[in-house]
């Protein structure tokens, strides 16, 4: 008998039947070689539409270092988000498919020189910065540009911590708040990230308590800050389910109404979840090998070509096209690197030399991760 991929209640309880679906149709149609990453195009659609949904006075800036593909940016465009970027390269994508200035931000604290000269000429207007350096930088490039600080929040429980690079401490936050006002800046607000593939709902309340003492702390020192921006961190489903969107927005929203003013401008910058569950990576099994007591199996696509949250510990759903027997495998890329491991004691059917394996919740922070190490070619996104 033939082999054929082998779909069960471990993969639509991560991704929703009808993008299994459409991806299914896609492959039966399609004459196209894979590699390839195929993005649900509906899918990426209600999720953008429901995020922040819940949040007055919102305004979702979608993080395009999540899948900067410039097709699915224009379906993200098309809704009327706005977007979060930190480089003359995801500038230009931006420009190149006609999103107005007005409609992006910066949320990167510490931007380079080639960036500040490109923002400068299409006019954004709304930075984030954690340095005085940072603010000096803003006057000479930037002057009168909107600012919020970024302040460190605890990333306990976020299955890709962002905290340490960036972000400052209350009192410096203040301080930095007033010296921006003094150098001709406009402080408007603050923001935090809670770490990426956040899978615990109360970091977002350490961060708004956090972010409401400063608050306060300005409103004594003389400025009244309007924007709240809360940055990215909302999970999506890999291996295990995480809370949903709509719970982790009911509770945001139930504590800022609660400790912020009413006019309290929200901007929210989600990347993951926007395209992560709507990605289905798609590739084939180039080899089979016993080595010692390890069964591993070598796909087309690793760590280098899309894969590259897997060594930070991010783990995959696999279909396979593979016999009904199982077998626990070590899963690796195509290159001859040995960091190009992608999941160990993965059980998987067995497949065959060239059989399909398909990748759940690739949507995000593959194809924008990819490098073409060791000669393979960065995957297509094809959108569906
Ligand atoms: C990466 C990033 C985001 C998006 O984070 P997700 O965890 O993908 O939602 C948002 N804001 C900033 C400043 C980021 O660096």
């Amino acid at each position: 008998m033939k082999n054929r991929l082998r779909i069960d209640k471990t993969h639509t309880e991560i991704v929703p039947r009808s993008v299994i679906r459409r991806a299914m149709k896609f492959l039966k149609t399609s004459e196209l070689e894979p590699p390839y990453l195929l993005m649900d195009k509906a899918r990426v659609k209600s999720r953008a539409r429901s995020i922040g949904k819940k949040i007055k006075n919102s305004t979702v800036f979608y993080a395009v270092k999540a899948n900067s593909d410039v097709e699915v940016l224009k379906v993200i465009n098309r809704m009327g988000l706005g977007f979060e970027i930190a480089s003359e390269g995801e500038l230009a994508v931006l420009a190149s498919i006609g999103v107005e200035p007005e409609r992006i931000i910066t949320s990167n604290p510490i931007k380079s020189f080639r960036f500040l000269r490109a923002a400068a000429e299409y006019g954004l207007t709304y930075f984030a910065f954690d340095s005085k350096d940072e603010v000096r930088k803003l006057r000479d490039y930037l002057p009168g540009s909107n600012v919020y600080v970024r302040l460190v929040v605890p990333n306990e429980g976020s299955e890709w911590p962002l905290s340490k690079k960036f972000g400052v401490e209350l009192d410096e936050a203040e301080e930095l708040l007033l010296y921006a006002k003094k150098k001709g800046l406009n402080p408007i607000g603050l923001t935090f990230h809670v770490g990426s593939q956040c899978t615990n709902i109360y970091n977002w309340n350490s961060a708004l308590d956090k972010a409401k003492i400063l608050w306060d702390r300005m409103e004594k020192a003389g400025i009244r800050l309007t924007v709240l921006n809360i940055g990215g961190g909302y999970p999506i489903r890999y291996t295990k389910n995480v809370v949903d969107i709509q719970s982790i927005d009911r509770n945001i929203s139930g504590l800022i109404s609660e400790k912020f003013p009413k006019k309290t401008r929200v901007f929210i910058e989600p990347g993951r979840a926007v395209v992560g569950d709507a990605g289905i990576y798609v590739s084939r099994v180039a080899g089979k090998a016993s080595r010692g007591d390890e069964d591993w199996l070598y796909i087309e696509v690793g760590v280098f070509n899309g894969l590259m949250e897997s060594i930070g510990g991010i783990r995959y759903r696999y279909i396979v096209e593979g016999a009904k027997h199982t077998k626990k495998w070590t899963l690796t890329g195509p290159s001859c690197d040995s960091m190009d491991v992608i999941d160990r004691d993965v059980v998987l059917p067995e497949p065959e030399i060239g059989s399909l394996i398909l990748i759940l919740s690739s949507g995000a922070y593959t194809m924008s991760y990819a490098s073409e190490f060791n000669g393979f070619a960065i995957p297509k996104t094809i959108l569906i």
